[in-house]
């Protein structure tokens, strides 16, 4: 059975433990699963690339995440990042630990030196041996910024910063009026992803931030149309449960987009396939079990990826409610 699922950074991580975790042991044998991570969080600091969503995956299968943060290396440490504060260098929100940059060392010099961002991913996979086949959704450049009201225009005016700033350094409290994904439009699929959906058996949507993260994946070219054809059916777990997101600002991001924040919005926001959405099945939390979305299975399962036997659990659902579906 050929599995591709989407992905962000922690929410979508955590899940593909369980997924991973499932196949391994329900379907022995079966491909490693294809991850196709959102890359609209990266962003360029110090000369580095950095790719927050793409590092997460791979530290979190890789056994290398910190994973009481839930991002970085474990057993980091902050020399690099000290010894820049000293000579009054920024910028101090984003937490760039000594392990985590050689990471950043070693991708930017391969893409400096004309390798696409797929085949460095494939690279630093080899040190991290994730166990999934790990592809970012494009290797074209694309960066999520947010439009605020400038805060020294007095005429009230607006304009964009970095995502990873409006998130980080102002913990999503200013008010985003749009998100703006620079270089969507003209992105394509990275090599592996349209293949990965058309040849797929089951694609499975993490419960990972629906503007963000699966948001800027279905902004790619062609992404959006390969779930609407693909003879495989399309499962999405909700990342709101009981109203209100878990670790994380995604009502924020809702908001933005003018979704309400609960299990059914986010559901009617993907939609049924149908109705030109991306959905055949959506589970919620159990107490979101009154949820419906028109043209979708619904199916009410506990969401809480408290530990590894609850993740696994939420895996095996949303591999159950796929394939109860099949057309
Ligand atoms: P990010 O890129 O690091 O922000 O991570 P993702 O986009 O992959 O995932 C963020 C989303 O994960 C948030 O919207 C959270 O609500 C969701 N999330 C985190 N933990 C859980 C959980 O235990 N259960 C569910 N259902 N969602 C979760
Ligand atoms: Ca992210």
């Amino acid at each position: 059975m050929r599995v591709t699922a989407f992905a962000g950074g922690i929410g979508g991580s955590r899940f593909l433990l369980g997924l991973r975790a499932a196949m391994a042991a329900d379907r022995p044998g079966a491909p490693p699963v294809t991850v196709v991570c959102n890359t609209g969080d990266d962003l360029t600091l110090h000369s580095l690339r950095i790719c927050p969503d793409l590092d997460t995956v791979m530290y979190t299968l890789g056994g290398g995440i910190d994973a009481e943060r839930g991002w970085g290396r474990v057993d980091e440490t902050w020399t690099a990042r000290t010894e820049l504060a000293a000579y009054g260098v920024g910028p101090e929100w984003f937490g760039l630990g000594d392990r985590d940059l050689a990471t950043h060392l070693v991708r930017t010099q391969m893409l400096d030196a004309g390798y696409p961002l797929s085949a460095v991913t494939a690279a630093l996979c080899e040190r991290w041996r994730p166990g999934v086949s790990l592809l970012p959704m494009s290797d074209d450049r694309v960066e999520t910024h947010v439009v605020i009201d400038d805060p020294d225009d007095p005429a009230g005016g607006r304009r964009a910063i970095h995502f990873q700033q409006w998130w980080l350094r102002h913990h999503a409290e200013l008010a985003a009026h749009e998100f703006v994904q620079v270089g969507v439009a003209d992105a394509r699929p990275a090599p592996g992803v349209l293949d990965s959906i058309g040849a797929a058996d089951l694609v499975v949507i993490a419960p990972s931030n629906p503007v963000v993260s699966i948001g800027t994946i279905l902004g790619v070219r062609g992404i959006r149309e390969a779930l609407a054809d693909t003879a495989a059916p399309v499962v999405a777990l909700s990342p709101i449960v009981g109203g209100a997101p878990l670790r994380g600002m995604a009502d924020a991001c809702l908001s933005a987009i003018g979704v309400e924040t609960s299990a059914e919005a986010v559901g009617r926001h993907y939609g049924g396939r149908g109705a030109g959405g991306v959905l055949d099945a959506w589970l919620v939390d159990t107490r979101d079990a009154a949820a419906t979305v028109p043209g979708v299975d619904v199916h009410a399962v506990p969401l809480l990826m408290t530990d590894a036997g609850a993740t696994l659990a939420m895996a095996r659902a949303a591999i159950a409610a796929g394939l109860s579906g099949r057309r």
